[in-house]
């Protein structure tokens, strides 16, 4: 066993998924306590140029498996090729995303290594030269950390959480191509629908435009959405409005919905319950829309204007059409 960190960094259409970089971050901190490097593994398909990002985010080796056999996510195949690997690299700790992906291939990965796994981290340390990892639980009621037993030790990490490090341009590292081993593949995935064509996932937005219950129904999203769309923004959704079904559940931010860090966040008819905080209070300004001068929102944002959205949100969507054509 050698005392590197591998990163399994995702990407989908040839981009690199931002948790990739915030893993390589803990990775390197990780790799340096444990006398170890960070190192990046890359499976897909056309994927060039992508080693080279991997290495100014820190990996100072990339295992590049490129092949056709690769260019869907299968979860038959990517453990396959991936088992293969890990195998020859002997990797100490294992790191994957969170994401929709990494949900599905991390368990299915440890269970083909016979390991454990540590999922959904929000931070990771090396303590007595074991991985120790803190996930919340009970729906983020509680702090788990946790200790693995076995090599290597595996972790997915919740996107948008741990920072990502600044990128080093002139940084180069070795890159090893690998042999794809996708293997017998039983399950194939014969068709890809992205839910709502063309729209931003919140956890990978730089702005959000968040509508709450405030919305007061589906039609209430239609300013929420024009004023995305001027800002070329994502649009995020409380709860309340999810369970109300006026959005899909994937617009949701919060605790039990994504955990999203853009660089502005426009609240909208949102009260600032703290299980919808506990998904966004990282934003760097936050702006908040709601007509109660007393809601909850206004402790954290930045900016608060207070009116009724219905007002409000159509105004800065065309004052920042004007601005943004100027
Ligand atoms: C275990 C658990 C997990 C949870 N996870 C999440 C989560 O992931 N995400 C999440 O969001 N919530 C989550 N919740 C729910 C959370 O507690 C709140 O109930 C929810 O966030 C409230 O949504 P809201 O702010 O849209 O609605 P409300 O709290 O009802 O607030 C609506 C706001 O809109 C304002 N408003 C109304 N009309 C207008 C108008 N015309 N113009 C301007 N403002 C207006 C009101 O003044 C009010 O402040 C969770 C709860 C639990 C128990």
């Amino acid at each position: 066993m050698g005392n590197s960190v591998l990163v399994i960094a995702e990407q989908r259409d040839g981009v690199l998924k931002k948790v990739a970089f915030e893993m390589l971050g803990a990775g390197a901190g990780l790799a340096t306590a444990s006398g170890g490097s960070v190192e990046a593994a890359l499976l897909g398909s056309g994927l060039d140029g992508l080693p080279d990002t991997l290495a100014q985010y820190g990996a100072t080796k990339i295992y590049v498996a490129d092949d056709d056999s690769l260019a869907t996510y299968s979860s038959e195949g990517y453990t396959n090729t991936l088992a293969d690997l890990i195998g020859k690299v002997e990797p100490a700790i294992i790191l994957l995303g969170a994401t929709a992906m990494g949900k599905d291939l991390a368990p299915r990965l440890a269970a083909r290594l016979g390991v454990g796994l540590a999922s959904d981290c929000t931070a990771l340390e090396i303590d007595g030269g074991r991985l120790l990892s803190t996930r919340p639980i009970f729906a983020g009621k509680a702090l788990a950390r946790v200790k693995l037993n076995g090599d290597p030790q595996m972790a997915s990490v919740r996107p948008n959480v741990l920072a990502a490090p600044e990128p080093d341009p002139s940084a180069v590292a070795a890159v090893e191509p690998v042999a794809a081993a996708a293997g017998q593949v039983r399950a194939r995935v014969v068709d890809i629908v992205g839910a709502g064509a063309g729209e931003i996932d919140v956890a990978e937005a730089d702005i959000i435009v968040t509508g709450g219950r405030g919305v007061a129904g589906p039609d209430g999203f239609v300013p929420i959405r024009d004023l995305a769309k001027t800002l070329g923004a994502a649009v995020g959704a409380s709860r309340a409005a999810v369970d109300a079904g006026w959005i899909e559940h994937s617009h949701q931010v919060g605790q039990t919905g994504k955990t999203v860090t853009p660089n502005l966040y426009v609240a909208c008819g949102v009260s600032g319950a703290i299980q919808h905080l506990a998904g966004m209070k990282t934003a760097k300004t936050i702006v908040a829309v709601n007509k109660d001068p007393e809601a909850p929102i206004f402790k954290l944002a930045n900016y608060g204007i207070v009116g009724d959205l219905f007002e409000v949100v159509p105004l800065l969507e065309k004052e920042f059409q004007a601005l943004l054509s100027e």
